[in-house]
């Protein structure tokens, strides 16, 4: 009687869709991350709706669409995004495109916290900072200008280069320095986020004023240990 019952509820299941029938439940290799603080921590620099809608919506999306490639290309099933990055040329064009907006969102929600409450550089990378850049008000007006020249959607990036040094660098639409396909590489330390769905609700089409506004809300104390670590790994990797 159980087994034929058991039978019936698949017969119905699968005539409308609801239970997977596969032996193994497909592999859900990535997750959304939570947010680190409240939808409303940022504000007023970036109000609730945006970032509501900018995480629940837009890197859910990303994250869905990227384990749905897992079954085509095996090779995605327990890697860690970092290292999907490094190998983005083995893969295709909605990996890269889905891949890259989890990794990137995952970064930017943690260069942020709340206005006023992300500290400064650490020693350690004020003084690189003037060492490449000549200044702290030169890098940031050399970041910002990355973050509002790039045409069309995409990120501006501080990046830790392979030999140690500092670099800003830009990207279009979900590439990011660690993908094995982009020209400029390096271990990205700061992130801004620059595709009209960060910022039209607040801002609409004025980029520029959403970028001064927003280094408010940059966690200066996670970029410092981001710049700390990727230091380290250099030195340790002899390169
Ligand atoms: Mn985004």
């Amino acid at each position: 009687m159980k087994i034929l019952l058991t039978a019936a509820l698949l017969a119905a299941s699968a005539a409308t869709g609801n239970v997977a029938l596969s032996a193994e439940p497909a592999a859900a290799s990535f997750t959304l991350p939570e947010l680190p603080y409240a939808t409303d921590a940022l504000a007023p620099v970036i109000d609730s709706e945006t970032m509501t809608i900018h995480h629940g919506r837009h890197h859910k999306t990303y994250v869905d669409n990227l384990n749905a490639k897992v079954t085509e290309f095996p090779a995605l099933k327990g890697a860690s995004i970092e290292q999907v990055m490094a190998k983005m040329s083995s893969f295709d064009t909605a990996v890269r495109n889905n891949g890259g907006g989890h990794y990137n969102h995952s970064l930017f929600w943690t260069v942020m916290t709340a206005p006023g409450k992300g500290g400064k550089p650490s020693e350690q990378l004020r003084t690189r900072i003037e060492q490449d850049f000549g200044s702290d008000e030169a890098f940031r007006k050399a970041f910002a200008d990355a973050g509002t020249k790039q045409f069309g959607s995409g990120w501006a990036w501080l990046i830790v280069k392979p030999d140690g040094g500092l670099a800003i660098t830009a990207t279009a639409n979900q590439d990011n320095p660690l993908m094995d396909v982009v020209k400029e590489r390096g271990t990205p330390i700061l992130a801004i986020d620059v595709w009209e769905h960060a910022y039209y609700l607040q801002y609409q089409n004025k980029r520029a004023d959403y970028i001064k506004r927003w280094w408010e809300v940059v966690d200066w104390n996670a970029v410092s240990k981001r710049y700390a670590d990727a230091a380290a790994s250099k030195t340790a990797s002899g390169s």
